[in-house]
């Protein structure tokens, strides 16, 4: 048993939960990717009405009816749901959410697995709904692999509005439903969900990591070392000391590195990743706080992704995307199935 007392806040699990407030409910699972496929069978499978809500001509409808889930458009969907899900993709939850909208009764809840469109007003509900977050903290596909495991994914959840005064005991309804309680369930606010998770993958995750990795290849590779060498280093490397991290924190992973790469690296890491650094996140931090990222972010959208497309195209034209691709081919997993997945992927997108 986990000693719930050494956190700095509740953990919810099973015995926390009361399957009484989602059992006689019918929630509308709104998109069949990720989260929704794992939401929608896992729920199925708890006993708890389900409609998949997909468009006419989606190419997913038939997974749907080949998992043995009922499907209807987003709009058929909601409407005779109590509970609508929002499982689609963040950029077109809007879009989707002005369709369903007429359908959503007094009473009824408005869900979501990331608090984006909610945080950042570009959604805003009417205030006779209650509007909740549950969010797995991993990939749909492990969402569902471990309930079918008998075992659980942790999660998120979050009350954004409570009209129903029962927003809370539903949620760990559903996270229960889905497996998620089996792990443990910590409650957090769509403010505290949103910004921590959008700073968490530009600042660390997603654009700090790849981006220490281009300076370390970079500067091996300019000072003549050879570039597989510098991808080996750099980039191939960093799985078994994240591996370790993962496992036993940064402990674990001094622990198991030579006293020389302890040594250096406790003497250096700081010289790299110095104040500067520091005050950086400190500004991005500032612009997911005061929404000019999220600005930012909508405004490349209407405007059909032309710098997110540039971007893209010069991280996978970088030296460290060819050399890898052709090294990666020497390792035996390389030709292994394609869908392996890595835990923990960040969130959204
Ligand atoms: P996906 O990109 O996997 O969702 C794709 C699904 O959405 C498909 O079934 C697609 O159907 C459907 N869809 C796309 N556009 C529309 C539309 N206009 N109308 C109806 N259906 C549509 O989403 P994710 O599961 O990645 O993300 C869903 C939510 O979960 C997001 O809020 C995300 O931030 C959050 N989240 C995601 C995690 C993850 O690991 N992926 C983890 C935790 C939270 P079609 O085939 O017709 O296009
Ligand atoms: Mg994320």
């Amino acid at each position: 048993m986990t000693d719930k007392s050494k956190f700095t806040q509740p953990i919810y699990h099973d015995e926390d939960a009361d399957s009484s407030y989602i059992e006689d409910k019918t929630v509308a699972v709104l998109g069949y990717g990720s989260q929704g496929h794992a939401h929608a069978q896992n729920l199925d499978d708890s006993g708890v009405d389900v409609v998949v809500g997909l468009q006419e001509g989606s190419s997913t409808r038939k997974a749907v009816e080949q998992d043995g889930l009922r499907v209807a458009t987003p709009v058929e969907a909601a409407a005779e749901a109590d509970i609508v899900s929002v499982l689609v993709p963040d950029t077109v939850q809007p879009a989707v959410y002005e369709a369903i909208a007429p359908e959503l009764d007094a009473g009824d809840t408005l869900q979501f697995a990331h608090g984006f469109n909610i945080h950042y007003g570009q959604i805003e509900p009417p205030t006779d709904v209650d509007v909740t977050m549950v969010a797995p903290k991993s990939p749909g596909h492990l969402v569902r692999r471990n309930y079918e495991a008998g075992e659980g994914t942790p999660a998120l959840i979050a009350i954004e509005q409570d009209y129903s005064g029962e927003a809370k005991q539903e949620s760990l309804a559903y996270a229960q439903a889905i497996g998620c309680a089996r792990a443990g369930v910590l409650q957090t606010s769509f403010q505290e969900e949103v910004e921590s998770d959008l700073f968490g993958e530009q600042a660390v995750l997603c654009g700090g990591v790849t981006s220490l990795v281009k300076h370390g290849f970079e500067t091996l590779v300019d000072n003549g070392y050879s570039p597989e060498m510098a991808y080996f280093e750099c980039l191939n490397e960093l799985k078994l000391i994240v591996d370790l991290m993962y496992e036993g924190g940064h402990a674990e992973m001094w622990n198991s590195v030579s006293d020389t790469a302890e040594f250096g690296g406790l003497t250096r890491g700081d010289r790299i990743v110095d104040e500067n650094v520091r005050e950086n996140m400190e500004e991005v931090l500032e612009e997911v706080q005061n929404g000019e990222f999220a600005r930012e972010w909508i405004t490349e959208n209407q405007a059909g992704r032309p710098s997110y497309e540039q971007r893209r195209d010069a991280e996978m034209n970088h030296q460290i995307e060819d050399v890898g691709g052709r090294l990666r081919s020497l390792f035996a997993w390389a030709d292994e199935d394609e869908e392996t997945e890595t835990p923990e992927a960040p969130a959204d997108d």
